[in-house]
């Protein structure tokens, strides 16, 4: 038998070995489950692209339908088959591909998928056609993102072609969707327009005959904001990781939502060095007085951004700390001054800010982006470890 620090090495209150992200799946479950709370009615559909928004997609993903999702929504079609092959069959939509790819898989699997375009609803429904099995569609109208679906214009040839491809019996026609360009800023007048246009988009799709089991169009930021565009189905992304879609009106911190991720390392090298020695790559940072410096194992190639250069904190013995000099591929270093720091001791570069660790929030505030960049650009060298329990 494993003696028991063995079995609980890769236990997630351990002590980080170089550096790891932990995913807190208990607060992806629980986010999901305030979600669909606050979406009343309406379905949850957990938005994992992107692995999981930098969590990892297949965990992700169980922790959200543990928490009540009903739908998982994916990007390309590769994410679609992860969460598939991982066993799970929660309803899943997919929504962005180039001409040529190929659909078989994903039909056969039971995914349903997007289509903005007549040319779209024609390379989907072949390859239904191919694997014997009626591919369910949702079809996207452009309201005033001009990303991708069908422009107003277009819609009737769109829903046309579907529903041809339905009465073929190949396609079923079970959504009708879009998505908003400013629901992060309330009040914004294409808030109103772009749900107008999908109002009349949706009619125009009923009278030619289309009985959609779901409309949708909410991201996080109009789940949170905007209860007239709920309709059946809520779409949200980074709430369910525990980060606010609008930060200036602090709405998910108020509803209970708990950041998921903390970005921690361990300190490689500590040492003592004079005053006016220059620190990293160009010596952007320079010693005031004789100083301790350590040096955290995790650089720009695992997303800590260059830019935060002399900038970005992290919480290193007992504070917060300024990245002292220039961010390297590998690594960057800290100024602890007389404070005690060794090779081995914890930092934490973000997490939930309980313990006076930056958030992705600040991190992403300090580098003028949004948490999204922060939390999806965690490199693949570093491993997420799970913790947390689920509902
Ligand atoms: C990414 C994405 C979402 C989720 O957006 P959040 O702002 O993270 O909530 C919803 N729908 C679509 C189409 C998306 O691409």
């Amino acid at each position: 038998m494993a003696p028991a620090g063995l079995l609980r090495c890769h236990n997630w209150f351990m002590s980080v070995t170089t550096a790891e992200a932990r995913v807190d799946l208990g607060a992806i479950s629980n986010n999901v489950d305030l979600l669909r709370e606050q979406a009343g009615g309406a379905g949850v559909m957990a938005v994992v692209k992107a692995d999981g928004y930098g969590h990892g997609i297949v965990p992700a993903a169980r922790a959200a339908v543990a928490g009540g999702a009903s739908w998982l929504g994916v990007a390309t079609l590769d994410e679609a088959m992860t969460v598939r092959r991982a066993g799970l069959d929660t309803p899943a939509m997919c929504w962005l591909y180039t001409p040529g790819e190929r659909f078989d898989d994903a039909i056969a699997a039971g995914v349903d998928l997007s289509a903005t375009s007549v040319g779209q609803v024609a390379e989907i429904t072949q390859a239904a056609a191919r694997v014997g099995r009626q591919v369910r569609l949702h079809l996207k109208v452009d309201t005033g993102l001009s990303r991708s679906g069908a422009t107003p214009a277009d819609w009737p040839s769109v829903v046309d072609a579907a529903l041809r491809a339905q009465a073929d019996g190949l396609a079923s026609v079970v959504g009708l969707w879009s998505h908003f360009a400013c629901a992060d800023e309330p009040g914004h007048p294409s808030i109103a327009a772009q749900l107008r246009v999908f109002d009349e988009t949706i009619e125009v799709a009923e009278k030619a005959g289309v009985r959609p089991e779901v409309c949708h169009i909410a991201n996080s930021a109009a789940t949170l904001t905007l209860p007239e565009a709920r309709y059946d189905l809520v779409r949200p992304g980074i709430a369910v990781y525990g980060l606010d879609p609008i930060p200036s009106l602090g709405l998910t911190r108020r509803l209970g939502l708990r950041p998921a991720m903390t970005l921690a390392a361990r300190v490689a090298v500590a040492k003592r060095v004079g005053a006016g020695e220059g620190v990293s790559y160009g010596h952007r940072y320079v010693t005031s007085a004789e100083t301790t410096l350590g040096l955290v194992p995790i650089g720009y190639a695992d997303g800590v951004p260059r830019h935060g250069t002399n900038l970005l904190q992290v919480w290193a013995a007992g504070k917060r700390r300024r990245i002292a000099g220039t961010v390297c591929m590998d690594q960057f270093v800290i100024d602890v001054g007389d404070d005690g720091i060794q090779a081995g001791d914890e930092v934490v570069l973000f997490g939930p800010g309980d313990g006076g660790e930056p958030t992705a929030q600040d991190w992403a505030e300090m580098l003028g982006t949004i948490s999204y960049e922060i939390v999806t650009r965690i490199g693949a060298r570093i491993p997420r470890t799970y913790g947390g329990d689920t509902q």
